[in-house]
């Protein structure tokens, strides 16, 4: 089989070049070959070398030891850069993740023999030629995910494995073999002993794949999430909630990849699967995300909590909800507020709940985009003149008058003016005495 290199690999063409007139072997491996076969784009580009770290590194002036103990140099070229690995053996892992030592090796087979799946044991030449020991290609054809080897070996060598099928099984829609699928159910004990950050890793890349419901339904049937090293049971819950649901549940699943952003994503399949912030942010948590992502996550099923808050004390008729919608969008921000809609438009279309009280999308989103500032940075007045006017010492009454003043002018009730806004914060405060 003879390919067109994809730009990115051509791109690199002359690192391999380079190896290759220095009388080392060099060639494409890993998820670049395996994309460029099915006609997927490339994302980041792998190179294997018959040629020792230290002598990668002589060559190529430009580089970084990002993984030397692993034989892996970083190589920079036009802006670019591309990871060059020398051609390597795993001996016995230990803790059924890592290798306990790596022996440099020279032969590429030997090479692709120590990788996961044969979709990914494929290796592209610089002429565009495939070398595929292991008929990944094959495989690619029947649309099938089948470990390179003896597939229980390969799954006790290193547990991560098995979330890495998952994840291919889900994100190439592919079918995994009866004997990989067997040792992995088989195997699944040993997930307690893959860190949580690289469970997260691979949940992230299985929902932002183009089928996150598969992803799921995948997930589900393998068992793995039980397994794991903390125990997150609401991520039980979920998968049970996905699979067993009904079959517009399964639709809403499916609408989920609608959604661009991640994050936006993971609130969606939280929501659906009627789970708590509370609950969500413990989960997120123990899965190490960034607290930067766990808290836009929480935030935005939390909106969808306060919604339906609204929503059963019946305060729906307009002014009401209004006024709800204005204080969340100063509280939580627009840009939060768009997220938000669109997480609930994937969900549900139109509207949050349902029957005669549910809550208009369309209405808010208009709303939002009429609200002219929903910062206090924005009002034409600030703490300090507010003071000085009202000829009052500062305390808690100038924050509680400046949120009162924003409320009103994002209602559009209240012109964004300097002078109005004093008047108005005079008339309160002239109120405030009368009624104390
Ligand atoms: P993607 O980059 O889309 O996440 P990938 O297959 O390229 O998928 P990488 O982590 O970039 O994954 O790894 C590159 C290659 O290294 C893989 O294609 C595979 O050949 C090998 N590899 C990665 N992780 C493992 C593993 N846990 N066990 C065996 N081989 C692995
Ligand atoms: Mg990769």
């Amino acid at each position: 089989m003879k390919l067109t290199l994809p730009t990115l690999l051509e791109a690199a063409v002359p690192i391999v070049a380079k190896l290759e007139e220095n009388g080392y072997e060099a060639v494409f491996v890993g998820g670049a070959v395996r994309d460029t076969v099915i006609g997927l784009p490339v994302k980041d580009v792998d190179i294997a070398t018959s040629a020792r770290p230290e002598q990668v590194m002589a060559l190529f002036p430009k580089c970084i030891p990002t993984g030397l103990q692993h034989g892996t140099i970083t190589i920079v070229h036009e802006g670019e850069t591309y990871e060059v690995t020398t051609y390597r053996q795993e001996s016995a892992y230990e803790d059924y993740r890592k290798p306990s030592g790596v022996a440099y090796i020279t032969s590429l087979e030997g090479d692709l023999l120590r990788r996961d799946f044969t979709i990914n044991a494929m290796a592209l030449k610089k002429d565009g030629s495939v070398y595929d020991p292991y008929s990944g290609s094959d495989d690619i054809e029947l649309r099938y995910i089948r470990c390179v080897g003896d597939a229980d070996a390969r799954f006790q060598e290193d547990a991560l494995r098995m979330m890495r099928a998952v994840r291919f099984i889900a994100v190439y829609g592919y079918q995994p073999t009866v004997s990989t699928w067997r040792a992995l159910k088989k195997h699944r004990e040993l997930m307690q002993h893959i860190a949580m950050e690289r469970v997260q890793a691979e949940l992230d890349k299985m929902l932002a794949g183009s089928d996150p419901r598969r992803a799921l339904s995948w997930l589900h049937a393998s068992g793995l999430l039980f397994k794991l090293k903390d125990k997150l049971p609401l991520l039980q819950s979920l998968i049970r909630n996905c699979t067993l649901s009904t079959r517009q549940s399964s639709k809403v699943y499916g609408r989920i990849s609608l959604l661009d952003d991640l994050d936006c994503r993971w609130a969606a399949v939280l929501i659906e699967s009627a789970i708590s912030s509370e609950a969500a942010d413990e989960s997120l948590r123990l899965l190490k995300l960034s607290n930067n992502r766990r808290m836009r996550i929480t935030g935005l099923i939390r909106l969808h909590e306060n919604a339906l808050g609204v929503r059963s004390e019946g305060a729906v008729n307009a002014p009401s909800l209004k006024r709800w919608w204005v204080e969340t969008v100063i509280r939580e921000g627009r840009q939060m507020s768009e997220d938000w809609l669109l997480v609930e438009a994937a969900l549900h279309r139109h509207e949050v709940g349902s029957g005669s009280d549910a809550i208009d999308l369309a209405m808010l989103k208009d709303q939002l985009n009429a609200f002219p500032i929903v910062t206090l940075k924005q009002l034409d007045v600030n703490g300090r003149m507010l003071a000085q006017r009202l000829m009052k010492p500062a305390g808690p009454w100038v924050s509680r008058c400046l949120h009162r003043l924003l409320v009103h002018v994002a209602s559009c009730e209240l012109a964004n003016e300097r002078e109005t806004l004093f008047e108005q914060a005079e008339l309160w405060d002239k109120e405030d005495n009368n009624n104390e």
